[in-house]
């Protein structure tokens, strides 16, 4: 008897503790639970995020991430990540997701996982107007500044194994980097450089050359095995492009009026 007890009480830890562990393994039950959506954001990349002159961070990606929060019912709370910090951010549990810019690709796939793609863009150069650098092969034996962590530095040694790229925190001092003559070109995303650029007091003497030498489709970066939360970010994802809300958020950031005009030009992937 005493032995049909104490196997009773095992089974029932055992089944206690297995559904704690779920429970705190639930990312999306967690997220409500509390109430708060934490997701990571950039915070000097224009206009994906960035603080403004109100000290407020703002951008595409926060507002895309506000309206999965609205949906999810919860508060939202952005933590400022970079190229570098934002995948190890997210598996250390400090943000939930993040949405940064951030390139879904299968290597990094092996950490963490994505969300369809939200954003599609590519890589391109950026120079001083007339430095004689037309395209990625002018790169030969010139320096070239990107960011830690990025797509960016392994794409462009890719294309011109003969460059040499200096690698910083951030886009910011990428870009002070080619203000200062540092290097002969700035790379990322077009979109990136074209945000960088806008900042500058004399926009015009940079121009953005060489096309685009890789396909850079923008994922949100999910904790590995999240599926709950994964299924959850990819159906608010459509949502926003059926309803239409995703091409006023667009327009808000890249329409005609804005300094960083894109014209939406891809779909968003909807499962029927
Ligand atoms: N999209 C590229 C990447 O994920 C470059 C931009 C960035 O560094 O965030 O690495």
């Amino acid at each position: 008897m005493k032995r049909l007890t104490a196997l009773m009480a095992l089974t029932l830890v055992l089944v206690l503790g297995l559904s704690v562990a779920q429970a705190a393994t639930n990312k999306l039950d967690e997220i409500k639970q509390r109430g708060t959506l934490v997701a990571g954001v950039k915070d000097a990349t224009p206009p994906f995020g960035y603080v403004d002159e109100n000290k407020q961070l703002v951008g595409f990606e926060p507002d895309l991430l506000k309206y999965i929060a609205d949906k999810m019912g919860v508060k939202l709370e952005l933590k400022p990540v970079t190229s570098s910090t934002r995948i190890p951010m997210l598996t250390q549990g400090s943000v939930d997701m993040v949405a940064a810019t951030m390139t879904h690709q299968l290597q990094r796939d092996d950490v963490i996982d994505f969300s369809i793609t939200y954003f599609m863009d590519g890589q391109s150069l950026l120079v001083k107007k007339g430095s004689g650098v037309k395209s990625v092969a002018d790169l030969a034996d010139k320096k070239v500044s990107t960011s830690k962590g990025s797509t960016s530095e392994k794409n462009v040694k890719e294309a011109q194994p003969k460059c040499n790229v200096l690698s910083f925190d951030d886009y910011p001092q990428a870009f002070l980097a080619l203000k200062q003559g540092k290097v002969e070109a700035m790379t990322t995303d077009a979109t990136i450089l074209i945000g960088q650029k806008s900042k500058d007091d004399n926009p015009d003497q940079w121009e953005l050359v060489g096309g685009f030498f890789s396909d850079e489709p923008y994922g949100m970066g999910i904790p590995e095995d999240q599926s709950k939360l994964r299924d959850f970010v990819n159906a608010a994802l459509m949502d926003c492009w059926r309803t239409g809300t995703y091409k006023k958020i667009y327009d808000k950031w890249f329409g005609a009026d804005t300094k960083f005009h894109i014209p939406l030009v891809w779909k968003m992937e909807l499962w029927p």
